[in-house]
This record gives C-alpha cells, sequence and structure tokens, in this order.
C-alpha cells in the first residue's frame, strides 16, 4: 500500500540575505539542493526506504563543498576538521551517531554504519574512525576537506574566543550543516544531520548535530526532524525531541510544534537556527529564526521547491 511520501532537506540557516549572494552564487545553491533533493526523491518514488533516501540526500550535500559538512567542513581552533553526524529511523527507533571525526568522506554513512552494524549509538575520534576502517567506508586526506574560503573564514575569528556558525561569518554568510528529513511511502520516518560543527570551535568539541534528541531525532508515532543552528543552544533546548514532544503529549501539529520551538522557545534562550520536519502522513515543515535556511522540499503530489531566504 502507497501513502503520500515526501523528503526535506537543509544546507543550514544563518544570516543569509540577498545581497550576500551574487545571482550565479544564488543558482549554485539552488543547483545543488535540488540534486540533493532528486538523490533522495528518486530513491522514495522507487518505493525505497525513508532511512535510504535521508542518507542518499546527506550524501550529496557532504560532497558538494558548498555546504559545511564533509567536504566543506569548517576549521577548528586548531586548523583541523572534525565531523560530526547522525541518523534515526522513525520505523524502530534506532539511532547511530559519531563526532569529532576526521578522514570520514561520508559522516552520515559511518552514523549509519554504527547504527546498523555495532551494539553502540555513538562512537566518537579514534574508535570512530578505527570502525570506520573496518566497515571499509571511504576515507580521504586532509586536503580533500581544505578549501580556500573556508581556511579564511578561520583565519579572521581565529585569534578570537569566539565560534561562529559558518554563514554568520561577515565576509562569508553563505554555508551550512545539512540535514534531510523523508516519509516513505509505507509511513516510516528517518531524519539525518551532518555537520563540520562551527568555525574555530574548541578540539573535540561536540554540538547538537550528533545529539539524538537535541539535532536529529525521528519517531513514526510523532515525527522526524533535523535542526541547524548554534548548537550549545540546541543541546540545552533539546530541541528535535521537544517538537516530537509537544506532538506526543500536547496533541500539536507538526507545524505548531516546530513553531513553538523555533519562533519561540529557542529565541528566548537566543538559539539562532532553524529545523525541518516531517510525519508519518507526507506532511513537511521548514521552520527557522534566522534571517535565511538553504532548504528544498518535494512531495508526491508533485510540489517541489528551493528557497533560501525569508
Ligand atoms: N548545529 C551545528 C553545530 O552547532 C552548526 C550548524 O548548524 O551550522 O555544530
Amino acid at each position: 500500500m502507497s501513502q503520500p511520501f515526501s523528503i526535506a532537506i537543509h544546507g543550514g540557516a544563518g544570516t543569509i540575505s540577498k545581497n550576500d549572494l551574487s545571482p550565479e552564487q544564488e543558482a549554485a545553491y539552488h543547483l545543488a539542493l535540488s540534486e540533493a533533493l532528486a538523490a533522495g526523491y528518486s530513491l522514495l518514488e522507487k518505493g525505497a526506504s525513508a532511512m535510504d533516501a535521508v542518507a542518499a540526500a546527506v550524501v550529496s550535500l557532504e560532497d558538494c563543498i558548498l555546504f559545511n559538512a564533509g567536504r566543506g567542513a569548517v576549521f577548528t581552533k586548531t586548523g583541523t576538521h572534525e565531523m560530526d553526524a547522525s541518523i534515526m529511523d522513525g520505523a524502530f527507533l534506532q539511532a547511530g551517531a559519531i563526532t569529532c571525526v576526521k578522514q570520514v568522506k561520508n559522516p552520515v554513512l559511518l552514523a549509519r554504519a554504527v547504527m546498523e552494524k555495532s551494539e553502540h549509538v555513538m562512537l566518537s575520534g579514534e574508535g570512530a574512525l578505527q570502525f570506520a576502517k573496518e566497515q571499509q567506508l571511504k576515507l580521504e586526506e586532509e586536503t580533500y576537506f581544505f578549501s580556500q574560503f573556508r581556511y579564511e573564514q578561520w583565519q579572521l575569528v581565529k585569534d578570537e574566543q569566539t565560534i561562529a556558525l559558518d554563514h554568520n561569518i561577515k565576509t562569508e554568510k553563505k554555508f551550512g550543516t545539512v540535514g534531510a528529513v523523508a516519509c516513505d511511502a509505507k509511513g516510516n520516518i528517518a531524519a539525518a544531520t551532518s555537520t563540520g560543527g562551527m568555525t574555530n570551535k574548541n578540539y573535540n568539541r561536540i554540538g547538537d548535530t550528533p545529539i539524538i534528541g537535541a539535532g536529529t531525532y525521528a519517531n513514526n508515532r510523532t515525527c522526524a526532524i533535523s535542526c541547524t543552528g548554534h548548537g550549545e543552544l540546541f543541546i540545552k533546548a533539546v530541541a528535535a525531541y521537544d517538537v516530537s514532544c509537544l506532538m506526543e503529549y500536547e496533541g500539536y501539529t507538526l507545524q505548531q510544534a516546530m513553531e513553538t520551538v523555533t519562533l519561540d522557545k529557542l529565541v528566548k534562550i537566543n538559539g539562532e537556527g532553524g529545523m525541518i520536519g516531517t510525519d508519518a502522513n507526507g506532511n513537511v515543515a521548514l521552520v527557522f529564526n534566522s534571517e535565511g535556511m538553504y532548504r528544498g522540499w518535494q512531495k508526491s503530489n508533485g510540489e517541489k521547491v528551493t528557497a533560501i531566504y525569508q
């Protein structure tokens, strides 16, 4: 039996205003978002699972240098790249996450391997890298993750005691964490998120992205959520799980619950950012409290949209 299916993606939220992007840059973002949507949606169309769809969409975004995940990951305070990712299957409440990982080309696939091939939910650093090798996941040299613009971004803030959402750095406001949520034709939902974190973060700093319930959550009874924004605040707000709780215990719709968390609760604690969500009926919502969020969605009713600004 087939029901409405859908996918939504994000490429980060932050100070992204129309004046900051040239028409060519804007077009490049729309194209990258469109390709990531297609990677996930084409699988859903063939009857694949929401898990397969979110993994494929996030891999596409991780491979694109425009976004702060995988190849385009930002620099830490010590000039390295440390990546975080997580994935959750709403049908079985299974989850996998990795944090502070280097060299792994597609961190989301490592998170999925932790979920499917280990007895654990989260692996970090050297242990996660060792596991990636055992699973024969693709590794890359440090140079693969080097990009001149991210290096310049880091140079701007590296002597300050600050961390920055990479899209909020004054000269570069165009890059972000990535994520996907999907509802498949069987009514199963899933969420995945992947990031290089925040520019100039302390080495071994862990944000919300790999934390189940903070940056990522999925439960067929409520919603699948992927967040982007100032991770410390999303952790304190237990943002993704709070949306699920509002739906489960208060009977909120997906849209109402996401607006309550993003536009009220997070705003009150200065938690800048946004989130994307789906429920098991194929409804999709994309909500953010920042100037912009790279985003897109596609539904089995024919709707396909990519967008950047409010
Ligand atoms: N949430 C991510 C983190 O704090 C950053 C982002 O979404 O851009 O690591």
